[in-house]
C-alpha cells in the first residue's frame, strides 16, 4: 500500500472532520456553509512541522490553497477550515520541515547519471559487484557500443581499496569497450577501449598524466589524469538531446524522492544553458517539473580571462534577463566562474603539502586575474546578474573577495547576495569583514568532506585539509551560508549529518569546532538557500503566502540520536502543494 493512502485519513476520520468543519461553519453562520472556493486544497496536520521561519516555531497543522501555505498553526485552529474537497493528510506525530533547497548541485549531470552506469552512489562497493554490475550492463548492451560508468567517490567507497583493471573487465565485457571516470581523475577501461584509443605499451605517458603499466611495460588500463584518459573519452558518444530530457526527467523525480524541492545547477556554458532552459520549459509545459531550478551562465577563463572589457559585456549582456528572471519553475541564477581548481587545483596562500606537483606548487588559476574577474563583475552589476564564483584555495578567495572590494568602490554590491562558491579554507579576518560588509553569501558542500575528505588532508596537509569548509567561521561572523551537494551524494539528510558532525568516510573528524548545529544545518538547507535566490519571500520555511513546499520525514533530525539523521527516510515531498513524491511504504 502507498504511503498515500496510509497517510490519507480513513474514511472514517475524513467523515468527522467533515461533520466537525460543518459544525464550526454552523456556529459562525446562519445560513451558509464556507464557500467550497475558500476551502483549502489540502491539511497537513497531527506532527511537528519545524517552520524554519525567524523564531524556528513548531507547530501541528498546515493548510495549503493554490499551492500557497493559507494557514500555519494550531491544529485546533486549522482542522476546522476543511471543506467538503479538502484532502487531510494526517502526519500521526511525524516530522515535516520545509521543501529542501539545494544550493550547489550538477542537475542535468545527476540526472545523467541515474541513466548510466554509476558507482557514486555512497554506498560501500566491492570489486565483485562493480564487475556484476558491468557484467549486466553489457549484457544489455549490443556489442561494440561503449558502456560509459561513474566510478566511485574515492577508493574509501570499495572494500578492496582498488578499482578492476582491464583484463577482470575484459572477462565481464569483452565486446564491449568500456571506460569509466573516477572524481575527474582516474580512468578505468578494458582491453578493447585501449585498443580503440591506440594506447599500447609503445605509447609514452602523455605531459601531465600516467598509462600505468605492469612489470613488462604493459598498460593495465588504468590511466591518470585528462591527459592520459582523454583519448579515451573523446570516443565516447556525447549526450544527444533526448539524452538530456531525460536526464532532467531523470533528475526532477530521484531529487523529489530525496527531498528536495529547489536547486541551484552549478552545469553549463552559455549555449547550453539556453538548451537547458528549452528543455526545462517543456518540461514545466508538460507539467512535469515539479522542482524550482536555477540555470546558471557558466563564463570559462579559457574563453574570457583575456577577453576585452565590450566582449565580456556583449556576453553579459546576452545572457538576456536578469537573476531572478523566469518563472516559478525555471529561472535565470546568474554567472558561475570559476577562479580555480579543485582538491588538486585549489589556489593556496602557501605550496601543497604533497610533493607529486612539485616544490612550491599552490594550485591553478583558471586564466583569471583580479583585472579580467573585475571587467565580468562590472558588467554583472549593470545587467543586474548576479556573481556564484567558485573558489576552493585560500587565496581564490582572498582574489575573489578582494575583486568584489575593488568593484565595490565605484558600484555598491551590498545588497546584490553575490556568492562564493565553496569558500573552501581559512577566511582571513579582512575575508571576514569584506564577506560581511559586501554581503556576499557562502554556499559550502560539506557532504563532498565526507566522500573525499581524506584526500584533502592528504594532498593540502593535515590542516588545511581539515579546516575545510569552516562553516561556524561563516556563520559566527554573521555571513549567510547555504548549503548543497555539488557531486556528493544528493541526500540532504546524509547533507544534514555532515554539517552537524563534520565526518568523512573514514569516520574521521575534520576541526570540530567548525561543526553547525542542527538548526543552523536545517536553515542553511532551506531559508538560506532562499536568501540566495531572493526568494526568501516566497520560499524556505513553512509561513502564510510562502509557496507549499514541504517534506514529511520518517523521524525528527532535531531530536534523534545524530548518527541516525542520515538514515532518516523522507515520506512524502509537496512542492507547490503537490504531492511529488512518496516512499513506497511507512
Ligand atoms: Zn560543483
Amino acid at each position: 500500500m502507498g504511503l498515500r493512502n496510509h497517510l490519507f485519513s480513513s474514511v472514517q476520520h475524513w467523515s468527522r472532520l467533515v461533520v466537525f468543519a460543518s459544525l464550526a461553519v454552523v456556529s459562525c453562520s446562519e445560513n451558509s456553509s464556507v464557500p467550497d472556493m475558500l476551502a483549502p486544497d489540502l491539511v497537513v496536520h497531527g506532527g511537528k512541522i519545524i517552520t524554519v521561519d525567524n523564531d524556528f516555531r513548531v507547530v501541528s497543522a498546515v493548510a495549503i490553497k493554490d499551492g500557497r501555505f493559507v494557514a500555519v498553526g494550531d491544529e485546533g485552529q486549522i482542522l476546522p477550515l476543511g471543506g467538503v474537497a479538502t484532502q487531510v493528510i494526517d502526519l500521526e506525530g511525524r516530522t515535516v520541515i520545509p521543501g529542501v533547497i539545494d544550493s550547489h548541485i550538477h542537475a542535468f549531470g545527476y540526472g545523467l547519471d541515474r541513466s548510466s552506469l554509476n558507482f557514486a552512489t555512497g554506498e560501500m562497493l566491492t570489486l565483485e559487484g562493480i564487475l556484476e554490475h558491468v557484467r549486466g550492463r553489457a549484457a544489455q548492451t549490443p556489442p561494440g557500443e561503449w558502456i560509459v560508468a561513474r566510478g566511485p567517490f574515492s577508493l574509501e567507497f570499495v572494500r578492496e581499496g582498488r578499482l578492476p583493471d582491464r583484463y577482470e573487465l575484459d572477462e565481464v565485457a569483452p565486446d564491449n569497450p568500456f571506460y569509466m571516470n573516477t572524481q575527474g581523475h582516474d580512468g578505468n577501461v578494458n582491453s578493447l577501449a585501449l585498443e580503440m584509443a591506440g594506447i599500447t605499451r609503445d605509447t609514452p605517458d602523455p605531459v601531465g598524466g600516467t598509462i600505468v603499466r605492469d612489470e613488462d611495460g604493459v598498460p593495465t588500463g588504468e590511466l591518470l589524469e585528462e591527459f592520459a584518459w582523454g583519448p579515451v573519452e573523446r570516443l565516447t558518444p556525447v549526450p544527444t538531446r533526448e539524452d538530456m530530457v531525460e536526464a532532467a526527467r531523470l533528475a526532477v523525480e530521484g531529487l523529489n524522492a530525496a527531498g528536495i524541492t529547489s536547486l541551484v545547477d552549478m552545469d553549463g556554458p552559455l549555449s547550453e544553458s539556453r538548451d537547458k532552459i528549452e528543455i526545462l520549459n517543456q518540461l514545466e509545459a508538460n507539467g512535469d517539473l515539479t522542482i524550482r531550478w536555477h540555470v546558471l551562465t557558466r563564463f570559462r577563463g579559457t574563453e574570457y580571462a583575456n577577453a576585452s572589457a565590450e566582449v565580456i559585456d556583449e556576453a553579459v549582456r546576452d545572457i538576456g534577463a536578469p537573476s531572478g528572471f523566469g518563472s516559478e519553475w525555471v529561472r535565470i541564477a546568474g554567472i558561475k566562474l570559476s577562479l580555480d581548481g579543485g582538491v588538486q587545483g585549489a589556489y593556496m596562500r602557501e605550496p601543497y603539502a604533497e610533493e607529486q606537483f612539485g616544490a612550491g606548487y599552490r594550485g591553478i588559476l583558471r586564466g583569471w586575474d583580479k583585472e579580467s574577474l573585475k571587467l565580468v563583475m562590472r558588467s554583472a552589476h549593470k545587467y543586474g546578474v548576479r556573481m556564484f564564483v567558485h573558489c576552493v584555495g585560500d587565496a581564490a578567495l582572498d582574489l575573489a573577495l578582494d575583486a568584489m572590494d575593488e568593484v565595490d568602490d565605484e558600484l555598491p554590491l551590498l545588497g546584490l547576495r553575490w556568492t562564493l562558491e565553496h569558500a573552501g579554507l581559512k577566511p582571513t579576518e579582512r575575508n571576514l569583514e569584506q564577506a560581511k560588509r559586501l554581503g556576499v553569501v557562502i554556499s559550502t558542500q560539506q557532504p563532498m568532506g565526507w566522500t573525499i575528505g581524506k584526500s584533502f588532508k592528504r594532498v593540502w596537509g593535515d590542516e588545511l585539509g581539515s579546516n575545510w569548509m569552516p562553516n561556524k567561521t561563516w556563520v559566527d561572523a554573521g555571513v549567510v551560508v547555504k548549503g548543497g551537494s555539488d557531486v556528493a551524494p544528493i541526500d540532504p539528510m546524509l547533507g544534514l549529518w555532515t554539517y552537524v558532525t563534520r565526518e568523512d568516510i573514514t569516520g574521521a573528524v575534520s576541526d570540530p569546532i567548525e561543526r553547525v548545529s542542527r538548526e543552523e544545518a536545517l536553515r542553511m538547507y532551506t531559508i538560506n538557500g532562499a536568501y540566495g535566490t531572493f526568494q526568501e519571500n516566497m520560499l524556505g520555511s513553512i509561513e502564510v503566502g510562502k509557496l507549499a513546499d514541504l517534506v514529511i520525514l520518517g523521524g525528527d533530525p532535531l531530536t534523534v540520536p545524530v548518527d541516525e539523521i542520515r538514515d532518516i527516510p523522507i515520506l512524502v515531498t509537496i512542492a507547490g502543494g503537490q504531492i511529488v513524491y512518496e516512499a513506497d511504504s511507512p
